[in-house]
């Protein structure tokens, strides 16, 4: 066993520390306060190949590992926060999925545009009364001649507002078995998009309603029975949701260290103050112990994909030590660490969403313990 990186990736690692403080590190604190898509540096990453990262070199990719996405994430995240969901859009996302089960059409039309920073795609899996039990989604894929109409509705879906192109989730038929997903268009005649709403991190969000959307049979991505293979590909979804909470976690230690350091009352500087050391202890602990986490899950992935089981432990470990070690980090700050002009609270709003997104650490446990016991506990009424 090896705790340390490989000089490879020591060399990616710096080489995207110098990208981003050449290009991110200016305007980190606006593009957080932003909700629109920093389409920018979307397009400065696909320049530098860090979109498309474990992806194949003959769909635009560079052929590397889930760790070097990881890698990529938390570097860009320890300069800009924001920028780290660029990383997210353009390796961990639905992304992954195209690039994994798409047609080389499907590839064409949408990955390339992905991978150079010009589009972006979303995916759809919630709906009104599909949350957490997102199996009992309604969305419904009705053939007509080859291709299918679909009815239903989606909601919260990140970049819903501007993207170009839905994964969305659909059921093809009765159960877990009849669900399937395809592309759709959103510029397809029958999509509609909601009014904006706001997540508390400033995230924008609008529900799309699909009102007998066409899609045709070469957009269909899996058909039914393709749930399971879809939700392996979401594990990587996870994966840069985990490496997000944990990222910004530290980014906000890092500022409260630094104000630790350097402000002082009573006469003495802040890290002087034993109640405070302990808060560091605490918080440096979590981010230890997320770290390994983490890596652990990426470093196992098995041709990309990471395993069930040590996501759930990474992302709900990960997402619980993120929020609060930025909130403890603000605490720490004062009201310097509750202001705007500081990206702390910004850290503490947004990790709060990942205990949520992407499977909440609730049902993430509950994926735990199944693995505790060996045996499946029905979270179903009857
Ligand atoms: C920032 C953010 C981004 C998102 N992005 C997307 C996206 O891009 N695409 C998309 O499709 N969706 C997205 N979502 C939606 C997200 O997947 C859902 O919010 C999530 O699955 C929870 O569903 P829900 O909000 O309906 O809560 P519910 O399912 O109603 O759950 C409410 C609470 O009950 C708990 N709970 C539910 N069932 C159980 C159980 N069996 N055991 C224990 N506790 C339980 C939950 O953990 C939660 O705390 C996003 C959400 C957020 C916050």
């Amino acid at each position: 066993m090896n705790f340390e990186f490989t000089p490879e990736q020591t060399e990616f690692r710096e080489a995207v520390r110098r990208f981003a403080e050449k290009h991110l590190a200016a305007g980190k604190l606006a593009r957080a306060h932003d909700p629109a898509h920093p389409w920018d540096v979307a397009k400065l990453m696909g320049k530098q190949g860090l979109l498309g990262i474990t992806m194949p070199e003959a769909d635009g990719g560079q052929e590397g590992t889930l760790m070097d996405a990881v890698i990529a994430i938390e570097t860009v995240a320890s300069v800009c926060p924001r920028s780290a969901d660029v990383v997210q859009a353009g390796n961990f996302g639905p992304v992954r999925v195209l690039a994994e089960y798409g047609t080389p059409l499907q590839k064409q039309k949408y990955l390339t545009r992905i991978l150079a920073g010009e589009a972006v795609i979303s995916v759809g899996m919630t709906e009104p009364e599909a949350g957490s039990a997102v199996t009992d989604l309604r969305t419904t894929a009705t053939a007509e001649g080859h291709g299918f109409r679909i009815n239903g509705s989606k909601v919260f879906v990140t970049h819903s507002g501007y993207a170009d192109v839905i994964l969305a989730y659909v059921r093809f038929g009765p159960g877990v078995g009849g669900i399937g997903s395809v592309l759709i268009d959103t510029k397809s005649e029958g999509l509609r998009r909601g009014e904006p709403s706001a997540f508390m991190s400033g995230e924008e969000w609008t529900q799309l309603y699909f009102d007998n959307v066409y899609v045709p049979p070469e957009m269909v991505v899996l058909r039914e029975g393709g749930f399971k293979k879809q939700i392996a590909g979401f594990n990587v979804e996870r994966i840069g949701n985990t490496s997000r909470s944990l990222a910004l976690g530290r980014y906000a230690f890092e500022c409260a260290r630094q104000w630790a350091m350097q402000r002082k009352q009573f006469g003495k500087l802040l890290c002087e103050f034993q109640g405070l050391q302990w808060k560091f202890a605490d918080m440096k602990m979590k981010l230890d112990a997320g770290q390994l986490l983490l890596y652990r899950a990426a470093a196992n992935a098995d041709r990309g994909f990471p395993s069930a089981e040590e996501t759930a432990i990474a992302k709900a470990f990960c997402n619980q030590a993120g929020f609060d070690v930025a909130n403890e980090a603000l605490q720490v700050m004062g009201g310097t660490g509750y202001s705007q002009e500081e990206l702390v609270e910004y850290c503490v709003r947004r990790c709060r969403g990942w205990m949520i997104a992407g499977g909440s650490i609730e049902i993430l446990k509950n994926r735990i313990a199944e693995g505790v016991f060996e045996r499946t506990f029905s979270q179903r009424a009857g």
